[in-house]
């Protein structure tokens, strides 16, 4: 079946108990046993849920994966994966990330005895170079946030399958929709569903899809013996946004690109970071590895930093907030806002600038959306 008709149909059934077409929230922590030593499916709800099950196969499903798992945030996700990791593993992992994840590998991680690198994994031969005998996991993020590099995800899983590496891509920005990690190679995709999949900005959420059968037991294990799983209701709301990711993104992939090129053509802006431009110097690579490009993007102003902080202030469509992918236009500053869980020097060192916008088009109609930046730059 195709991704459209997944989306819908994954996992999801009519109910066993009454015939719901849709999955029913199963707001539940237990589970009745049919007899001593005989549980049912499902026990307790902390190991699985109906409701959960439903949002956990759709997304395998989706990702080309065999098993999911979601999480109570993308956090605890990128933390149950980091807990494949022992004391004196060694991680490599890229140096442009979602401030979260660098927050977390460095003040958590790295402090648990964990070997950390830190690599720009544009540049293969610093992956080959880096990669020890105890390492044991590489960690990419495609595109990167907020300066939209792209990896190489097919050439970095090769590189890793030579030393027998698993290697993990969080595909939050993409989804499944653009991109697919597990056929190029990768062997765990992580999702922030906060964003795109769940879309609507009302859930915090996270996931992992993986296709070996060892390393969903592990995850499995981890999300139960961590505790990190998500609550029924917010699975529940988490599938319903998943059934429109494909017409969502649709939206959200033109509109940013009429975006960008309007912004690429004005005058009170320098660049432009959308890897669907042709000025984007990874474009090709965009080509062959991503069908799309989602809705997020950023750009730098002329004028520097006072003119990012007066176009922040101006814009009455694009709302001044952090995030991403849900359907109503966001417009942040990275140097101040998401990115400030890095370091000031780690924000230099990564290239990121205090006249960088970081917008998330949203699927309103563009020409609002248009007339909103053009009334905010006049005037700035
Ligand atoms: C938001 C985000 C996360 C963290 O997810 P939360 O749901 O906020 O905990 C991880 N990775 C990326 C790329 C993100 O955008």
């Amino acid at each position: 079946m195709r991704f459209e008709t997944l989306s819908i149909h994954a996992g999801q059934g009519p109910d066993p108990a009454y015939g719901a077409v849709m999955p029913p929230i199963y707001q539940v922590s237990t589970f009745a046993f049919e007899g001593v030593g005989k549980p049912g499916e499902f026990d307790y709800s902390r190991s699985g849920n109906p409701t959960r099950k439903a949002l956990e196969s759709c997304l395998a499903a989706l990702e080309g994966g065999t098993s999911g798992f979601v999480f109570g945030t993308g956090m605890a996700a990128v933390a149950t994966a980091l807990s494949l990791l022992r004391a004196g593993d060694h991680l490599v992992i890229h140096n442009d990330l979602y401030g979260g994840t660098y927050r977390l590998v460095t003040e958590v991680t790295a402090a648990q005895g964990i070997d950390v690198s830190f690599v720009d994994m544009r540049n293969l031969d610093v992956i080959r170079e880096t990669i020890q005998d105890n390492t044991r996991l590489i960690w990419t993020e495609t595109p990167t946030n907020p300066l939209m590099n792209l990896l190489d995800l097919a050439a970095i899983a090769a590189i890793a399958q030579e030393h027998a590496i698993p290697t993990l891509c969080d595909n939050t920005f993409l989804t499944p929709y653009y991109q697919n990690p597990l056929a190029l190679g990768i062997d765990i995709v992580l999702h922030s569903t906060t964003k795109y999949i769940n879309g609507h900005s009302d859930v915090i959420g996270g996931a992992l899809v993986v296709k070996d059968a060892a390393l969903a037991e592990r995850i499995g294990f981890l999300q139960n013996t961590l505790g990190s799983c998500q609550a029924p209701f917010d699975c529940f709301l988490v599938l319903r946004g998943l059934k429109t990711l494909a017409v969502r993104m649709d939206a959200h992939n033109k509109n940013a690109l009429a975006v960008a090129r309007f912004l690429e053509a004005r005058p009170e802006i320098r660049c432009v970071l959308h890897p669907g431009l042709e000025s984007h110097p990874q474009h090709a690579l965009a080509q062959r590895q991503m069908r799309g490009y989602g809705g997020t993007f950023s750009f730098c102003m002329a004028g520097g930093a006072d003119a990012a902080f007066r176009l922040l202030e101006r814009t009455k469509l694009f709302t001044l907030a952090e995030s991403l992918g849900g359907v109503e236009s966001l417009i942040e500053h990275p140097w101040s806002m998401t990115h400030v869980s890095m370091p000031e020097s780690a924000r230099r060192a990564a290239g990121i600038p205090e006249d960088m916008i970081r917008i998330s088009v949203g699927i309103e109609h563009v020409d609002d959306l248009l007339d909103d930046l053009e009334q905010a730059l006049s005037d700035s």
